[in-house]
């Protein structure tokens, strides 16, 4: 479509990186002897867990607040995300000195409320749908003057998250796979371009959910379509791309090797297999990589990095699936 804009490249996710340095934490890479033995090439864990905030989405927030002018910092930020985003917005924002606003619907469970003030953001509760948040986003945009950041489709933010494969690149220099866990697409599309501008022969895989796999759906239909959102152990990885998308389906069509799907039960087993065979405490979305290799729909010439994107889990339902319970959130209501 014409609204494309040119794909993000290495030197913006170079520029990136120094730009979000002094805030971010640059995360280890574990090779796990266990994965290595059932996959027969070596795996690589890039522990992104362990990013502050709990997940990558830190990186593009800090590179989006980072690239506001001086006024624009002045009036501040808004998002609607409840979940890693808007924790990692309300951090950037606050370690940068500058306002920020996370609008949610009544209907937001109070854990994530918490982890969101946590932050250090000024929640507004607004009416009793997502829709109903938005609306005063933009109204907070149109009337008071702040910037809307969202959570993948934005150049910075694409740029921000590509800073975990300049790591991959230093850590691991032979890796020939590459899987990274995705839904919006941002990780993805700043990791291929990364990835692809300096070793073209690293195969990038996406791995989505097979409960409402959007960016699956719109690379087989061929363009942003409307996708159900389901109830997931891979809360994560939920929503859409927006029909409107701009940069990460087109870098994703165009620079990602493959999109793999994994079922409920596969990432509850990577849960477990990450909690007792690594000590790793990772959610569902950040298990995928895992979950797809225990389930050898992975093949790789030589060394596999797999990225853990997120540690923010209920502590209670990972104890559940730790212990073997069979955890099924798909009977939720939506
Ligand atoms: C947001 C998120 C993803 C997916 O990132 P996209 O840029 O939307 O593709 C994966 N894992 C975790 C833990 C996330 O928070």
């Amino acid at each position: 479509m014409s609204m494309t804009q040119p794909f993000v490249d290495l030197g913006e996710i170079e520029r990136a990186r120094d730009a979000i340095s002094g805030t971010v934490r640059m995360t280890p890479v574990n090779l796990s002897p266990s994965l290595t033995a059932h996959a027969g090439v070596p795996v690589h864990l890039k522990l992104e867990h362990t990013q502050l905030t709990g997940s990558f989405k830190l990186r593009g927030a800090t590179n989006a607040v980072a690239s506001l002018t001086g006024a624009e910092k002045r009036r501040g930020v808004v998002g609607v995300s409840t979940g890693n985003h808007g924790r990692g917005l309300a951090f950037a924002a606050r370690a940068a000195g500058v306002k920020c606003i996370i609008c949610m619907s009544r209907l937001v469970p109070q854990a994530k409320i918490d982890g969101i003030k946590a932050q250090g953001a000024d929640v507004r509760i607004i009416g009793s749908s997502q829709d109903e948040a938005q609306l005063e986003v933009d109204r907070l945009v149109a009337e008071d003057g702040m910037t809307m950041i969202p959570p993948f489709d934005h150049r910075k933010i694409i740029a921000g998250q590509g800073t975990v494969a300049l790591e991959v690149l230093e850590q691991v220099p032979d890796a020939a796979t590459v899987l990274v866990p995705l839904s919006g697409g941002g990780l993805i599309s700043g990791v291929a371009a990364a990835l692809k501008a300096s070793r073209p022969d690293v195969r990038v895989v996406g791995i989505s959910m097979e409960r409402g796999a959007a960016m699956h759906a719109c690379l087989k239909a061929g363009k942003p379509v409307l996708v159900e959102e389901l109830p997931t152990l891979a809360d994560s990885l939920g929503g859409g791309i927006g029909l409107d998308n701009r940069l990460t389906f087109a870098m994703t069509r165009d620079l990602v090797d493959d999109v793999i799907l994994v079922t409920e039960a596969e990432i509850a087993a990577a849960i477990r297999h990450a909690y007792w065979q690594e000590r790793q405490i990772i959610e569902g979305s950040g298990s995928v990589g895992i979950a797809a290799l225990l389930a050898r729909k992975i093949e790789s010439p030589g060394p596999v990095v797999a990225i853990l994107s997120g540690g923010n889990i209920d502590m209670n339902q990972h104890h559940r699936i730790i212990s073997g319970e069979d955890v099924d959130v798909t009977q939720e209501a939506a």
